[in-house]
């Protein structure tokens, strides 16, 4: 008698047919086993998701189909693993199917039983074959501080905020939280991750130094830049418990770890950690849940975020337990080796004033003095501006025309190196066109400034400076457009270590993480437009930018003292006195996070209520808010609604993108609790709309939970 085993597949997002269907099977497989099943026309990898479910009438309508294969062979995918994607799944308001097969290798989706067996005999066997294991590099001897936070880390079960400047150690906290760990239970696990791990490559080797007494399967990557037998191969380490650390971005913290016993998030309140397509998870929010969920009373899992700059929800979960916080809070006040020096070292902060400047001036003369005096020095220095391109639009000055995306509502960015202008959004190119396309007057001029265009005036301003022996200023730049191959970063990356580059100018992909030992300024050029963005979360951002920026300069006290020099970060500004300025000047998060929070619990915003988008995509603009209007009316009643604002729908900020009209919606309430169940029930509600008249012209709609850009 055929057993009815529930699996789930990857069934389309927002399909009426749901994700857990039925397959019959021989054997009575166990929840968590990896099989292969028919689903139309296709053969599927899917997860055994319950036990078999023999009793009663099978489900009506749809015939049952056999299983095609068991991948066997492979251990099932444990309780706690299958219920981290079901609430990330309900939480995020996805299809089960879908997340559980994401968060799988997407090599293993391609694999039949026996390309399976092969493999992991493949990789029992290179696990055999690397048998010598080197020498640990040994810990730190922990400064007063360190040691500090990580007694209180291990002495109390909630979660904890690491809060200490760049430079501070917490690194070396991790590390000696992973150790110490696996010093009491060998067989355990840690999850450590990050944002971007390619910006990162040294955090990775410190890791794999201090484990390599651990065997060379101790500490695996798990990110989107390996290749997919790559990922795999990590995936199975960590699946089969001989990983015994992984060390991943976002995508990990849904990594199959059986002794999984601590969960670091570091820089925690960086936006990469929101996924922004598909199930838009929040991997900080799920490591919280996952820590939670994984412990049980003799095997704890911890959960450690650290941050210069924590995400305002984090600092205020952080607050003390007497009022409310849930968090624990850790403060690492002095970078290391700059002990007793003012304010832990950390950069002095200018501000140029340019109203005094003269108009259009892109690099004031302080700063061009300040740069200039460095490199004299044989010091480097930093500039940094968060848009690519050379101006971000062209504009003739006779009949108005500017440089606009034919098929978004968006200016094309000019590039002046290869003399096109480019959609940043859809990526319609074209060459740059000898008059306005208009009025055909000649002159079109770009408006406003891009990377390309800093580092050519630099290059100009900069002609006569030479360095310490003589040579010419060697400027570079790092930002998208010159990393699209593989291994750019990285080359360009070690130029600047390697000390070849004098100026480094480049976009937010240079102001993080990155130990540069010898630059000494760090200049933001135009931060301004983020002051007044309508965005409630951009002071935030900018704070914390400016901040890792910030500390970019001076990393090394020893470096510092030897060249008798003071490390700076320039700001150059219309807004000299403005409070964020003023708290970025003293370093003081906390300052800057109350007043933050303050306007944030006046306004009723995050993390003082909890809000979702529904985004809708339509050939109109008409069709896409008379698809959310329409769900907006018939949600009326629904448990949770009483709770639930649900603001008008309105264009999104940029409305066309590719020739597709794009509205969204607001939901805020003061119950997150209330928003789940609402958004909930309101799921079938929005598919059912969809089949209506307001529905048609809908090309897809989503629901983002605690949505990062509004
Ligand atoms: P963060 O992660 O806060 O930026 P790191 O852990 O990377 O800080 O530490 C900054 C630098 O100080 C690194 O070069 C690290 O090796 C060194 N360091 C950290 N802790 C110690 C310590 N206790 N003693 C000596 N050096 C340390
Ligand atoms: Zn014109
Ligand atoms: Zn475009």
């Amino acid at each position: 008698m055929p057993h009815r085993l529930p699996v789930l597949v990857p069934t389309p997002a927002h399909s009426a047919l749901g994700s857990l269907l039925h397959y019959e099977s021989e054997l009575p497989l166990a929840p968590g086993t990896l099989v292969r099943v028919p689903l139309g026309q296709r053969e599927v990898l899917g997860v055994v998701w319950q036990d078999a479910d023999d009793t009663g009438a099978p489900p009506e309508g749809t015939a049952i189909r056999p299983l095609s294969a068991v991948l066997d062979g492979l251990l099932p995918l444990g309780d706690s693993w299958r219920h981290l994607v079901e609430f990330a799944a309900r939480y995020y308001q996805r299809g089960p199917g879908e997340v559980a097969l994401a968060a799988l290798p997407p090599a293993l989706r391609d694999l039949d039983a026996q390309q399976l067996a092969r493999r992991l005999k493949r990789h029992a066997k290179a696990k055999l074959d690397a048998s010598a294991t080197p020498p640990a590099t040994p810990a730190q001897v922990l400064t007063a501080e360190q040691a500090a936070a990580l007694a209180a880390f291990e002495s109390a079960p909630e979660p904890a905020l690491l809060f200490g400047v760049t430079g501070s150690g917490k690194t070396e906290v991790y590390l000696q939280a992973v150790q110490n760990l696996l010093a009491r239970e060998p067989q355990a696990q840690a999850l450590v991750m990050v944002p971007e791990i390619n910006l990162t490559p040294q955090l990775e080797a410190r890791f794999r130094a201090r484990f390599a007494h651990h065997g060379p399967q101790a500490v695996v990557a798990l990110h989107s830049g390996m290749t997919n037998p790559q990922r795999l191969q990590s995936w199975l380490s960590a699946h089969l418990g001989e990983a015994r650390i992984v060390l991943g971005t976002r995508m990990a913290v849904f990594a199959s770890l059986p002794a999984l016993r601590l969960i670091v998030v570091d820089e925690e309140h960086d936006p990469s950690y929101k996924q922004q397509e598909g199930a838009r998870y929040s991997a900080r929010d799920l490591a919280i849940y996952r820590a939670r969920r994984e412990s049980t009373t003799d095997a704890p899992c911890r959960v450690m975020l650290g941050s210069a700059t924590p995400s305002l929800e984090s600092w205020h979960h952080s607050r003390p337990a007497e009022d409310g916080g849930r968090y624990r809070r850790l403060t690492l006040t002095q970078r290391i080796g700059h002990a007793g020096s003012l304010a832990g070292a950390l950069p002095t902060l200018r501000l140029v004033n340019m109203e005094h400047q003269p108009r259009h001036t892109v690099l004031s003369s302080p700063l061009l003095a300040a740069i200039t005096e460095r490199i004299a020095r044989g010091e480097q220095a930093m500039v940094f501006l968060n848009r690519r391109g050379y101006a971000p639009v062209l504009h003739c000055g006779s009949c108005g025309w500017k440089s606009d995306c034919a098929h978004c509502s968006a200016y094309r960015v000019f590039h002046k190196i290869d003399r096109t202008l480019r959609c940043h959004h859809c990526g319609f190119t074209e060459r740059v066109p000898r008059a306005c396309p208009a009025c055909g007057n000649p002159d079109i001029a770009p408006i406003g400034r891009g990377t390309e265009q800093i580092a050519e005036q630099l290059a100009s301003l900069l002609a006569d400076v030479r360095r310490p022996d003589g040579s010419e200023v060697r400027i570079a730049r790092i930002d998208a457009d010159t990393t699209r191959l593989k291994g750019a970063l990285e080359s360009q990356l070690a130029q600047v270590h390697a000390g070849d580059v004098d100026v480094l100018v480049g976009t937010q992909m240079i102001a993080k993480g990155h130990d540069f030992r010898r630059i000494t300024l760090v200049a933001a050029v135009n931060p301004d437009t983020a002051l007044f963005s309508s965005d409630f979360r951009a002071p935030e951002r900018l704070f914390s930018l400016l901040l890792q920026a910030a500390g970019r300069a001076g990393r090394d006290a020893a470096y510092l003292a030897q060249q008798g020099s003071v490390s700076e970060m320039w700001l150059q500004t219309h807004h000299k006195d403005h409070p964020l300025y003023a708290a970025l000047r003293q370093h003081d998060f906390p300052a800057f996070a109350a007043q933050q929070l303050a306007e944030r619990a006046q306004a009723s915003l995050p993390p003082f209520s909890f809000q979702a988008l529904v985004r809708a995509e339509a050939r109109s603009q008409d069709a896409a808010q008379a698809f959310l209007s329409a769900a907006s009316a018939a949600a009326a009643g629904l448990p949770g609604a009483g709770h639930v604002t649900l603001y008008p729908a309105v264009p999104m900020t940029i409305q066309r993108v590719a020739n597709v009209e794009r509205a969204q919606m607001l939901l805020e309430s003061p119950s997150r609790q209330a928003l789940q169940q609402f958004l909930a029930a309101w799921q079938p509600v929005l598919r059912g709309t969809r089949q209506q008249p307001e529905g048609k012209g809908v090309i897809r709609w989503a629901v983002d939970v605690d949505p990062l850009a509004i």
